[in-house]
């Protein structure tokens, strides 16, 4: 059986990939600090053998028993609303994380595939935005902490394969959506269904005319499971090209709860980019990958789980106020 260490596995993308790999007949080793994961998103996991978690910040030195096969390193804060919350932990998990993870890997001969992010092209110049576009980001704005800590992600994992030899891939992961994601991390699709839910109206940053690509997560799950067992090491743009501007899909969310919701107006938050879209060539010749689930399709699922959690869940404090933190 082959061994798997996913890590920010109590996470959103981190439990779906646990699931799959399970499904795939791996053995998984989860690894969480839980400090913006949620453990219920690996409950189901839990009575298998074939499953083992370990409660571990990665920034600090990772120990792992046994032989190991791939290592999926997902661990991060990954809402803009997390990352000025803890700017620290952000930038270390991804350095420092990075280097643990990819010194693992080195020691057991493992694959390491590492989540990179659009966030790598800053506020983009380029569009849509191919994988050889450098990017446009502000390295000590508010959202640097996070896109500097990928691009040195990106950094090291090549020094690590062109120095070391280790098997590397890395995922410029686009906006994605889909049940267990976080209500109250504060991005947009969390944010505008819970308002819906809960009669507010619906928070549009800015005149709403920046866009985004939403990608349902299992397409994007299998995008990353392809790229693994591919032999391409360059990195590879996964997400969902269908491009929307913020404004619209604020009205997709009221038509999609049935809800008649207002649109209230909120300040743009610094450097928060205007225009986001994969191009999508490489992983489509690379690893014969696109996305299939229509928006519309995953909207629904996704709305469903939403629907699904208690009223408690439900009015947990928003952590959707960008004011409170240094944005302007
Ligand atoms: N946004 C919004 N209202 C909200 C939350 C987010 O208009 O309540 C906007 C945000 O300004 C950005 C887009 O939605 O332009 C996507 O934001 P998100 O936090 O989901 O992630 P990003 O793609 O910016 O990393």
């Amino acid at each position: 059986m082959k061994r798997v260490l996913i890590t920010g596995a109590a996470g959103f993308l981190g439990s779906h990939l646990c699931g799959r790999f399970i499904k795939e007949g791996f053995h998984v080793v989860a690894m969480d600090n839980l400090i913006t994961g949620n453990i219920q998103n690996l409950e189901h996991l839990f009575p298998l053998e074939q499953f083992e978690f370990y409660n571990q910040d990665v920034s600090k030195y990772v120990h792992v028993a046994g032989e190991l096969d791939y290592i999926l390193h997902f661990a991060s804060p990954a809402s803009p609303i997390d990352y000025l919350k803890i700017p620290i932990q952000t930038l270390k998990v991804s350095s420092l994380g990075t280097h643990n993870l990819l010194g693992l890997a080195k020691a057991k001969g493992a694959k390491i595939l590492v989540a990179s992010t659009s966030e790598v092209y800053g506020d983009p110049l380029v569009h849509p935005q191919t994988e050889e576009y450098w990017g446009n980001v502000n390295p000590i704005g508010p959202r640097g902490v996070y896109d500097e800590a990928k691009r040195f992600q990106e950094a090291i994992t090549m020094a690590y394969h062109t120095f070391h030899g280790v098997e590397i891939a890395i995922v410029r992961i686009f906006n994605t959506y889909g049940p267990r994601m976080r209500l109250n991390d504060g991005r947009v699709l969390p944010a505008f269904i819970g308002q819906a839910l809960r009669g507010e109206d619906l928070t549009v940053f800015g005149k709403g005319d920046q866009t985004r690509s939403f990608c349902y997560v299992d397409d994007l799950i299998e995008g990353i499971y392809r790229l693994l067992h591919s032999n391409f090491s360059q990195p590879v743009n996964i997400g969902n090209p269908d491009e929307i501007t913020i404004l619209d899909f604020a009205k997709e969310i009221i038509k999609l709860t049935g809800t008649d919701q207002k649109i209230i107006y909120k300040d743009l938050p610094k450097d928060d980019p205007m225009q986001r879209q994969p191009n999508i060539e490489i992983a489509k010749r690379e690893l014969k990958w696109e996305p299939k689930v229509n928006r519309a399709d995953g909207l629904k699922i996704t709305y469903d789980y939403f629907k699904s959690l208690s009223q408690e869940e439900l009015h947990k404090k928003d952590h959707n106020d960008f004011s409170k933190f240094i944005m302007k």
